[in-house]
């Protein structure tokens, strides 16, 4: 009996579709997703016992690669201390310390337990800021789950076909525009109609839940402009590129000063840590300074916190972005090379730092509207036959990947291999 299967059958039938999270189940795909027992280093094993490499990484944090000792040493010895206090920590001040630092656009910052709080919390605090209800946001970009911004939101959703979620009032997206990415002039245009009642603009500078779409340099400054004219706020959700495309974020490959940042996944290195911050007049409007209120039990966990500043202190080894980065450039090149060697024309990629993009286009991505237009039976058969030979891609054409510091030079050229191989199959 195939364990991974019967597992699913059980999983199915006390959990909605299996999983706790809607692309974990393959649906896209098809067939049965890998249940998970231990990881270590690029690899993961599932409970059969076979070995993939990983470029999921849980969607992002694991960019020290799976089980790094260090993290996991600090984790034990906090959890030797107790596993929640519900109280002030130093360690909470140590990685405040260490965020301020890497990210100069943020004075002061306020942990919570994901990007989706982290989302909510910051489009709550803008508002609260300037006064002002609507909020813009760009298509396939993904900002968490929260009511007011599940409107054409990416992956997820993408991948089952929904624009947006069931279950939100009109009501609550009424104040929410969404434009299209990397068109400046739909940003002059909105702020020229409602300036004076948007908020905030909030943005991924790099897209990663559409696959990755890199937003251009123009896009990025114009949005800044229009907010500084209008009185609104940027909110750089940087949860996926924080510490992943650079160690200052995307915003430092921008060279822009977002007003607010959110953060996540890399922060805690596995365990739940995001954050949002920013300039201190704005950050000083959160509870208990101001009156935007925003809490959590489990906030600034220190078992959490003690993974998150190991991480935070292990990617500040020098050299260690450009390592990231070259091992992903090889990834890109020697996959793209692959599809070539079989005539396969309609594959790509790209990346950013340790994050990736793979197309099954011809060319790249500029937008929502060119994702769309993936070739999904090419993908489905790149991701089988990936999976078939102990290489574990995300499994959907919506979403980015990710490489760590321990994806070296033999686990890439293995990849590779495996990818001649289903190319081969697939051509
Ligand atoms: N923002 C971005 C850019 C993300 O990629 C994600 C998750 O993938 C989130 C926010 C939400 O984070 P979480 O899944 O921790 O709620």
């Amino acid at each position: 009996m195939d364990l991974n299967q019967s597992l699913f059958d059980r999983a199915q039938e006390l959990i909605p579709g299996g999983v706790n999270s809607p692309v974990r189940a393959f649906r896209s795909v098809g067939g049965a997703p890998r249940f998970i027992e231990r990881a270590k280093g690029p690899y993961m094993w599932d409970v059969e016992g076979k070995a993939f490499i990983d470029y999921v990484l849980s969607w992002g944090p694991m960019i020290l690669g799976h089980n790094n000792p260090e993290v996991v040493d600090a984790v034990k010895a906090a959890v030797d201390n107790g596993l929640s206090f519900g109280a002030a920590t130093e360690g909470e001040v140590r990685i405040a310390q260490e965020i301020v630092k890497l990210v100069p656009s943020i004075e002061e910052v306020r942990l919570v337990s994901s990007g989706t709080e982290a989302g909510m919390s910051a489009i709550r605090l803008a508002r609260g800021y300037t006064g002002r209800n609507k909020i813009i946001k760009f298509e396939g970009c993904y900002h968490g789950h929260s009511d007011s911004l599940l409107v054409k939101a990416g992956s997820g959703l993408l991948t089952f076909g929904n624009p947006s979620s069931a279950g939100v009032p009109a009501s609550v997206t009424e104040h929410t525009l969404v434009l299209e990415y990397n068109n400046p002039q739909q940003l002059e245009d909105a702020f020229r109609q409602w300036g004076d009642d948007i908020a905030c603009v909030i943005v991924e500078a790099f897209a990663g839940n559409m696959n990755l779409v890199r937003g251009t340099q123009e896009f990025i400054d114009t949005m800044r402009r229009l907010c500084t004219e209008h009185g609104a706020l940027l909110i750089v959700d940087e949860v996926m590129t924080g510490f992943r495309v650079a160690l200052g974020g995307a915003q430092s490959l921008f060279n822009v000063t977002p007003d607010i940042t959110m953060l996540g996944k890399v922060i805690g290195g596995g365990m739940p840590v995001a954050a949002f911050g920013g300039r201190r007049d704005i950050m000083e409007k959160v509870a208990p300074c101001g009156p935007v209120y925003q809490a959590g039990t489990l906030s600034g966990n220190p078992v959490a916190v003690a993974s998150g500043l190991a991480t935070l202190r292990l990617i500040q080894t020098p050299g260690f972005y450009e390592k990231l980065g070259s091992q992903t450039e090889k990834l890109i090149a020697g996959l793209t090379a692959a599809a070539r060697e079989a005539g396969i024309e309609n594959f790509c990629g790209d990346s950013v730092g340790g994050m990736f993009g793979i197309y099954c286009l011809p060319e790249q991505p500029k937008g929502f509207a060119d994702v769309m237009k993936a070739d999904q039976a090419l993908f489905n058969s790149f991701f089988h036959g990936m999976l078939e030979r102990g290489v574990y891609f995300a499994p959907s054409t919506f979403e980015a990947g990710f490489v760590s510091i321990t994806h070296d030079d033999a686990v890439i050229e293995k990849t590779i291999e495996a990818a001649r191989e289903t190319f081969a199959d697939i051509a």
